[in-house]
């Protein structure tokens, strides 16, 4: 009995340092390649071309697509990309407290948790305060920043957005309709199936 088939073998390109968009700071990486092969008895033998390409970080072990390393802080105009994450956090973020219409106290601890995880620069109550004043001023829609990171962002990326939302959204106990109506706001500006969501919020929401 012969067995063949194809399998992707992984392989690293590059890697160096990259300003990781989840650990918020400088970080290890590896550029790695996924080349599909022809297979003999489960042993690579012919390449079938490039499967994918992406970008892990050795420490968070998130993985991003490669134009994450596009945003290169020492270029002019760079952090680009951090930035804009940030403020699509920050604005995702205070938009999903101010969802049912009540500033909880425990929202707000969460929310400034979930910022000062993501970005490099902490936030203090009053600046959060200030944000929160902001946002309900501009009364931007939520893919407002978030659909501008959308493509750099991959499934993993948008997963933890949405866990971080949904973490807001639980802060005072109770999911409300229109925290459920945000959340998926968020997951169409991710261009999230709605299924994914559906999954992510069951094991989210589960009991302990
Ligand atoms: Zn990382």
């Amino acid at each position: 009995m012969i067995f063949f088939g194809t399998r992707g073998v992984k392989s690293t390109i590059k890697q160096g340092h990259f300003p990781c968009p989840q650990c918020a700071t400088n970080r290890a990486y590896k550029h790695k390649k996924v080349t599909k092969f022809f297979t003999l008895y489960f042993i690579p033998i012919i390449p079938l071309g490039k499967a994918g390409e992406y970008v892990e970080c050795l420490s968070c072990k998130g993985t991003f697509v490669t134009r994450v390393l596009d945003y290169n802080p020492n270029n002019q105009g760079g952090n680009a990309f951090q930035s804009v994450y940030e403020e699509a956090i920050r604005h995702s973020m205070i938009l999903m407290m101010l969802a049912d219409g009540i500033i909880d106290e425990q929202e707000m601890i969460m929310v400034q948790k979930i910022i000062n995880k993501f970005g490099h620069n902490d936030i203090s109550r009053p600046e959060l305060e200030m944000l929160v004043a902001a946002v309900q001023r501009k009364k931007e829609p939520v893919d407002t920043y978030l659909s501008k990171i959308t493509p750099s962002l991959n499934k993993h990326g948008k997963e933890m957005i949405i866990k971080c939302g949904i973490a807001v959204a639980l802060a005072d106990n109770v999911f409300d309709e229109t925290e459920k109506v945000m959340i998926q706001d968020m997951a169409r500006a991710m261009e999230m199936p709605p299924s994914r969501l559906r999954e992510i919020i069951e094991e989210t929401t589960a009991p302990q």
